[in-house]
């Protein structure tokens, strides 16, 4: 038989169960997303199951298939096991998945958009807390597949934004200057906080964006005004969303 096969490394963004044991598997590769079967891989005896768990890093090779390629082997370079040992890691790294598979769609964006994800798993598996990470990886991969808000600018006039612009427009795409206010009467107002981290999670390093800490509330206006971004741009909702807010709760009344 006349296989044609290639080998690629990629991170399993996705996993759908079809027929009685096969899988349609999503994979982020530096060069695309592919989307490939999995043939027999919920059978106990599959030399493929325990090497295509979600988010890991692996080693893949692929036979070129008509409608699908299919996947012939595949070993795991980096499982990111740490991100199944708590929730939130475990809600942040599926809400990464998504995100990712939502907005990657352009294959120039996929060799940044690769090594954005990796760096992001490994930052969810050894920081403090979630949340920097989340709207970091949220804020470049928006920047990588060209969503980037206008944060330094007025997103209408150009003019340069100071400390006092506080009205955030998902209709003009970014913050707005104190004259261009009526141009959306939907503009919302944002405070000098969550306008900062809007700010630092565009331009700053991830090792940078972890350190500082940041209050409760101010998280809670960065992730709704990056998800509703994000939703605009895609016309999807994100249905990891509401699994990390319940676990995020947890984790904040626990005390931890
Ligand atoms: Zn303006």
């Amino acid at each position: 038989m006349g296989e044609r096969l290639y080998r690629c490394e990629g991170i399993i963004l996705k996993r759908i169960d079809v027929g009685e044991a096969d899988r349609i598997v999503t994979i982020l590769t530096a060069n695309g997303k592919i989307q490939a079967t999995a043939r027999g891989v919920r059978k106990t005896a599959s030399k493929l199951s325990g090497h295509l768990e979600l988010l890991s890093h692996c080693q893949l090779q692929l036979a070129v298939g008509k409608q699908r390629d299919v996947l012939t082997q595949s070993i795991a370079i980096e499982r990111f096991d740490t991100l199944q040992l708590e929730l939130v890691r475990m809600a942040a790294g599926y809400y990464v998945a998504e995100l990712t598979d939502m907005l990657l769609a352009d294959e120039d964006a996929a060799a940044q958009t690769y090594t954005l994800c990796l760096e992001t798993l490994r930052a969810l598996c050894t920081v403090q807390s979630v949340d920097m990470v989340l709207h970091w990886y949220t804020m470049q991969l928006c920047d990588a597949v060209g969503y980037r808000p206008q944060l330094t600018e007025c997103a209408v006039c150009g003019q340069t934004l100071d400390s006092t612009a506080q009205l955030w427009s998902f209709v003009q795409g970014g913050m707005l200057c104190a004259d261009c206010a009526r141009s959306d009467i939907q503009a919302m107002r944002v405070s000098l906080s969550v306008f900062k981290v809007l700010r630092i999670v565009q331009r700053e390093s991830l090792a940078t964006v972890v350190g500082y800490t940041v209050p409760a509330d101010v998280h809670a206006m960065v992730y709704q005004i990056l998800r509703r971004w994000v939703m605009r741009q895609s016309e999807r909702a994100i249905r990891s969303a509401a699994f990390l807010d319940d676990v995020r709760r947890q984790d904040l009344s626990s005390g931890a």
